[in-house]
């Protein structure tokens, strides 16, 4: 027979009707031949009351005990949603994260998931229960009480169906499906039919808050299907797989996160090791760090700014002074008026004219962009908090991503099965098997490598006004010439940008004629170029929240000391930029240091 996991949010279970109507939903895929497990968040928005409660009483409770509080909104809904089912004539048995047996780490309010057991699950599912799991909790070796981090129920969801080779996991909530862009910002979003892993992992990352980014890592790292869809209707909603809905669409999403805070450390040593001092300390606490940019160095010094969520800035700014009072830097300045807007799609790693697009749409609005990272499937700016949500239009515009995608022979092949019963599931193969005794969540790489066929090309002092990003590659773009990696840093002190970007070496010269035109028309300072630089990469799953990874890169390159001059992360690599003759040496650093984690 096979398993189940429905998991129901907060809004889908926020009052007594609502708990009856998903234990009816429950009671039917039981009916129709399933063993269920039904993974519930807490109530509403209880866990928002709960933390307010606490603020009101200590201004940075104890983690530990925000922790015990939090998990408490999930028992809750575990328990009423037991009785519902008993209600509705069937039994089910509740379970804490403690009693399923699932064993976390010990980061208090970002715990991972280390293991999980299934054995009370499957007796209770053998004997005829629906097991009812209180979703976002788990326990560590001290027996602590943990949370597995803000929307953590989808993650539990997807981790139980992979422990229990489940065919499906279903994820109720309050829409009937993902969409291209939140459908609550902009209404002209389309529910998408399908999408692939990476392509919601890195909008789960980039603010599409409808998956926890990491129930997205388990569901690639082991196979599990999972069907989107409304807790209010039985249409069919969207299926996360290995598949895009439409191969070779450049852009399948955009995302916005409204509330970052950029962080600059100016005037700082442009040695190796500076980075390391830095982000170590942040990966410490546990800070996820986003679109770090280097300006290249001119006098020795160089000036380095990142983004973190705001209400992170105040943790990070700590780690920064820590790190600033070692390497020495000559002021730290930050802005908390910022939205990072985002594009993803797996199509953009093999078309050109992807990123002109998206400044241009920004251009044509008026809207200044502060900061721009890449990476192959993704694109991010960080605009002023006012321009957040005309940003996400215009781009959500440019792209067509209202559009149905066009009837392409990939559009026509294979639809999505998304019925609930059909097949046995995936064949996991053993791959459960063969990562016991690993830590579920721990760190998997699949490759390590290294490209020197290309150049580096800076324009600095790039004044601050709309549009230059977007002229200067729309040039380039015409001349057929595909831009891979882009920086541009936000405005330093005397008020300008500067724009990297890495082309392939052969079309070096090309480019820079190009770039130079483009430099007097808007009044940049100057060009400025390498040759032949190394791009080094670190591939895998979930790396940006595994922090770890750009550290570990950090340490080794410094070890052998080695200058980054760029660095770009997704949740699917971390780019590194070097020096062109050190390319080997880099490689051969990385090796070591990720000895034993590739796969
Ligand atoms: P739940 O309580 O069921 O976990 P959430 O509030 O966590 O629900 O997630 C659902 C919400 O995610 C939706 O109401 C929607 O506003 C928001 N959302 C953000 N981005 C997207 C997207 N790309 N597609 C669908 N919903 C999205
Ligand atoms: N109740 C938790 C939260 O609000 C977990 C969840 O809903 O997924 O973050
Ligand atoms: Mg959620």
């Amino acid at each position: 027979m096979s398993i189940i996991v429905q998991k129901f949010g907060g809004t889908s279970v926020a009052d007594s009707q609502l708990i009856l109507a998903a234990a009816r939903k429950a009671i039917r895929a039981q009916r129709t031949g399933h063993e269920v497990v039904v993974v519930v968040s807490a109530m509403g928005q209880n866990t928002d009351l709960l933390i307010d409660l606490a603020k009101e009483i200590h201004d940075r409770p104890p983690a530990r005990e925000m922790d015990m509080l939090m998990s408490t909104g999930e028992q809750v809904s575990a328990a009423l949603m037991a009785m519902a089912v008993e209600a509705l004539g069937y039994r089910a048995v509740s379970l804490t994260g403690a009693q399923i047996g699932i064993r976390t780490d010990s980061t208090h309010t970002k715990a991972r998931i280390r293991s999980i057991s299934t054995e009370r699950m499957q007796a209770l599912l053998d004997t005829g229960n629906i097991v009812i799991a209180a979703g976002f909790q788990g326990i560590d070796e001290e027996r602590n009480i943990t949370t597995l981090g803000r929307g953590g129920s989808d993650t539990t969801a997807v981790a139980l169906a992979a422990v229990l080779h489940a065919a499906e996991c279903e994820i109720y909530t309050d829409v009937d499906g993902v969409y291209t862009t939140d459908p609550r910002i902009l209404p002209e979003a389309r529910r998408v039919e399908r999408i692939s892993y990476d392509e919601m992992l890195e909008l789960a990352s980039l603010g599409a808050g409808v998956m926890h980014n990491r129930s997205i890592e388990f569901a690639k790292r082991y196979g599990v299907p999972i069907h989107v869809r409304s807790s209010l209707s039985d249409t069919p909603g969207t299926l996360i797989c290995s598949e895009p809905e439409v191969a070779d669409r450049a852009v399948c999403g955009a995302a916005v996160m409204r509330n970052e805070a950029r962080i600059a450390l100016v005037g700082v040593p442009d040695v190796p090791g500076t980075s390391l001092e830095i982000f170590s300390r942040l990966a410490d606490r546990k800070i996820t760090v986003d679109m770090i940019v280097q300006n290249v160095g001119e006098a020795g010094k160089s000036d380095i700014s990142f983004t973190v969520p705001r209400d992170e800035l105040p943790a990070a700014l700590e780690a920064v002074r820590e790190a600033a009072d070692i390497v020495g830097v000559d002021e730290i300045n930050t802005d908390e008026n910022v939205s990072k807007v985002s594009v993803v799609g797996l199509g953009m790693a093999r078309q050109a004219g992807v990123a002109d697009k998206m400044f241009a749409a920004l251009a044509a609005e008026g809207i200044n962009i502060q900061m721009i990272t890449t990476s192959e499937i993704k694109i991010s700016t960080l605009v002023e908090q006012d321009a957040a949500l005309p940003a996400l239009r215009a781009v959500h515009r440019a792209f067509e991503l209202e559009r149905e995608p066009a009837l392409t022979s990939a559009a026509l092949g294979e639809q999505p099965t998304v019925a609930v019963g059909a097949g046995n599931g995936p064949d996991f193969s053993g791959l459960v098997e063969r990562l016991k005794g690993t830590d579920m969540e721990e760190l998997m790489l699949d490759d390590i490598s290294l490209d020197q066929s290309q150049a580096l090309v800076t324009i600095a002092g790039v004044p601050d006004r709309p549009g230059v990003a977007a002229a200067v590659f729309r040039s380039i773009g015409n001349e057929g010439i595909f831009v891979d990696m882009i920086v541009q840093s936000h405005k330093g002190a005397q008020g300008q940008a500067s724009l990297s970007f890495t082309v392939p070496a052969a079309q070096l010269t090309h480019t820079l004629s190009v770039a130079r035109r483009l430099a007097d028309a808007y009044q940049c300072r100057t060009v400025m170029h390498s040759p032949s630089v190394a791009k080094l990469s670190v591939s895998g799953i979930g790396l940006r929240s595994h922090t770890s990874v750009a550290i570990r890169m950090f340490r080794a390159l410094a070890d052998a000391g080695i200058n980054v001059d760029m660095i770009s992360t997704s949740e699917l690599r971390v780019n590194v930029v070097i020096d062109g003759r050190r390319g080997e040496r880099g490689l051969a650093q990385l090796q070591k240091a990720f000895e034993g984690v590739l796969r």
